[in-house]
């Protein structure tokens, strides 16, 4: 076979499986809609779960980081990339969330790659929620570790799994904080005492916890009194940017910096981003105002869905899912709710298992009530 037909027999398997994926060109927006082939649409797709992308503080600070320091690094952080704006909000960060150290990464999917990368031996296991990321379960899959799944937010699974563990290296469990698919958020103190009890280490994903929940926005780990060895936090989402953090030990801090590649070969964050990061974070400090404002939309929206009879995953957060099933009708919805003016992203397999289609629909502190009420109502039209 050549290349050229391996790559046209896949997209043809994709095709015809009905799972070809095309991106869709977003024209403009405000976080609250969309604009799409010249269309504008209400937005419940963004994970902006506080409106913070459009934030005039955080844009500020953007601008005057980039008059400043320029627009890029230069170079990656261990030859002349890391900069006075990444090293302060590598502190607040720290001492936000009640940890020695911070690290700066370039994105959520990298550090979760290069922490798994440089933490995992031959003869190590990782344990993870069979849910978890596919950042997570692929950097496990490509370690030398061997990679084990263990049942959606079920301690007992990996009792079982850790009590058989005895005779293998290091091992590591891995969870999200808030499941990105579902809304649900992880047994984290379950889960910790767990792993300490059998000398192994908890790394917990909190990319749709942090900002959101917790006192201040700190995420779920603080909001279960949980501090996993590894905590990953992302800017992608609540924060409104892009980037990630991971939260750890003095010493864990100097291995990673020895060893994760992606911090080694790999150019750093923009300073003017880290500026803006910073900017982001003070506006997640101060932002009660706002997650009351998400608290209120996501009510507003599960007592409407209750009232309609839809069947909504028990997710108490910004995510708010609405099982469908099958493919082919998650898609259909999805079109029928563009009709109507709401963008809502079908969610299918491979992403989710098979038969678990959904739409994924995301509120934000930026929605008003009106657009909720607008929702429901597209989604009572589109289903009956
Ligand atoms: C979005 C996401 C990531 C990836 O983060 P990026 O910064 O977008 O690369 C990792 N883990 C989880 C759980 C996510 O939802």
């Amino acid at each position: 076979m050549s290349w050229q037909q391996r790559i046209s027999l896949a997209l043809t398997e994709r095709r015809e499986k009905q799972q070809f994926r095309q991106r869709c060109v977003s024209q403009q927006g405000d976080v609250r809609t969309i604009r799409v082939n010249d269309r504008g649409y209400l937005n419940f797709s963004s994970n902006d779960y506080l409106g913070l992308s459009r934030d005039a503080r955080v844009i500020a600070a953007w601008q005057q980081g980039a008059e400043r320091y320029g627009v890029g690094a230069g170079g990656s952080g261990h030859v002349t990339g890391y900069g006075a704006p990444h090293q302060e909000v590598e502190r607040e960060l720290a001492e936000w969330l009640g940890y020695p150290r911070a690290l700066l990464f370039i994105s959520g999917f990298a550090a979760n790659q290069a922490i798994i990368a440089a933490m995992m031996q031959k003869n190590d296991c990782i344990f993870a929620d069979r849910l978890a990321h596919a950042s997570l379960l692929e950097a496990a899959s490509l370690s030398p570790a061997a990679l084990r799944r263990f049942a959606h937010n079920q301690p007992e699974a990996l009792a079982k799994l850790l009590a058989g563990s005895a005779d293998v290296g290091e091992t590591l469990v891995v969870t999200e904080g808030i499941f990105s698919m579902d809304g649900d958020s992880a047994p984290l103190a379950e889960l910790h005492q767990l792993t300490l009890r059998h000398n192994s280490w908890l790394m917990v994903d909190d990319a749709h916890g942090i900002g959101v929940t917790g006192e201040q926005g700190r995420g779920s780990c603080w909001q279960q009194k949980v501090q996993p060895e590894l905590l990953v936090v992302t800017f992608g989402k609540a924060f409104g940017l892009s980037g990630a953090a991971v939260l750890c030990s003095e010493e864990t801090a100097d291995y990673l910096l020895q060893f994760a590649r992606h911090l080694i070969y790999s150019t750093a964050m923009p300073p003017a981003q880290a500026c803006a990061l910073q900017a982001a974070l003070h506006a997640v400090q101060q932002g009660d105002d706002l997650r009351a404002r998400l608290q209120h939309n996501i009510s507003l929206f599960r007592k409407g869905a209750a009232e309609l009879g839809l069947e909504l995953l028990p997710s108490a957060t910004a995510i708010q899912p609405l099982l469908v099933g099958e493919e082919p009708r998650a898609l259909e919805l999805a079109e029928r709710l563009r009709e109507k003016g709401c963008w809502v992203t079908a969610i299918r397999p491979p992403t989710v298992p098979t038969g678990t289609a959904r739409l994924r629909i995301t509120l934000s502190a930026a929605h008003r009530e009106e657009d909720i009420l607008c929702l429901l109502e597209a989604l009572d039209d589109a289903n009956s």
